[in-house]
């Protein structure tokens, strides 16, 4: 049985004081649930005040990028040592707008999953396709080679430790939701790739988590798909309400 997984990613949003009010709200109201593994992603620059509310609590930490090097001369950067200083177990890799806007391509994804489970982070791996992509019948295609190439050269027990992210780009941020029939197509197919790319074992137990407009209205109905194990949400988990309404209706 794979553990549903729900994690917030407040990309560019919140101050360290909003950060620590969210999460305490979060932590309060989250508190006694075991079946779902919650995680909140922040702003680097909140990691360690919200890892003081968090700590040994059932809310989990994750970062929204990092870098593969340890340390050195790379201005602006932030390493996995450094991630886990701050408190982190979890990191975003491969976001759609990381692939869009700052160049992340498959290869600098590969880097960075390699470093992160080198140091022991959990890498939660964004794949999609966009909308021009879907409309031209690439969605399968764009998935097999953002899943094929991000995640090349790992064994079997490293990709136990990895999550998977189906985000289609279209449903980002724009209210449009993949119907969940439409997300369970994809999902399956992500776990025909694992399997193809290892064995049964390895793609039954990766746990891929869908992503894109979740709300506490559509939650239970994506959830309950058999491929479909969490969800990485974005605007709903700026708000306690929503966020934990996610939760509660999975
Ligand atoms: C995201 O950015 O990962 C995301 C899924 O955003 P939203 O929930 O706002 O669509």
């Amino acid at each position: 049985m794979r553990k549903i997984i729900i994690a917030g990613n407040w990309k560019l949003n919140k101050t360290i004081a909003e950060a620590v009010e969210l999460v305490s709200e979060i932590k309060s109201q989250a508190d006694g649930v075991t079946n779902v593994d919650i995680v909140v992603c922040p702003v680097f620059t909140a990691l360690s005040e919200v890892n003081k509310i968090v700590a040994g609590s059932n809310v989990g930490l994750g970062a929204q990028d990092l870098y593969w090097e340890d340390s050195g001369a790379f201005t602006g950067e932030v390493s996995v040592p450094l991630l886990k200083d701050a408190g982190c177990q979890y990191v975003i890799i491969g976001h759609s707008e990381r692939r869009q806007y700052f160049g992340e391509t498959n290869e600098t994804v590969n880097s960075k999953v390699k470093a992160a489970l080198a140091g022991g982070l959990i890498p939660i791996v964004c794949v999609g396709e966009n909308l021009e992509q879907r409309e031209a019948d690439k969605a399968f295609d764009v998935v097999k080679d953002h899943v094929e190439n991000s995640l090349k050269g790992f064994s079997a027990d490293e990709m136990k430790k990895i999550i998977v992210a189906y985000e289609p780009v279209w449903a980002i941020g724009t209210g449009k939701t993949a119907s969940p029939a439409q997300a369970q197509e994809i999902h399956n197919f992500i776990r025909s790739l694992l399997k193809e790319m290892h064995n049964d074992e390895v793609a039954e137990s990766m746990r891929i988590q869908y992503g894109g407009s979740v709300k506490p209205e559509n939650a239970k109905e994506l959830m309950g798909q058999k491929d479909i194990d969490g969800a990485l949400v974005g605007g709903a988990a700026l708000k306690a309400e929503s966020f934990l309404g996610i939760i509660k209706n999975c």
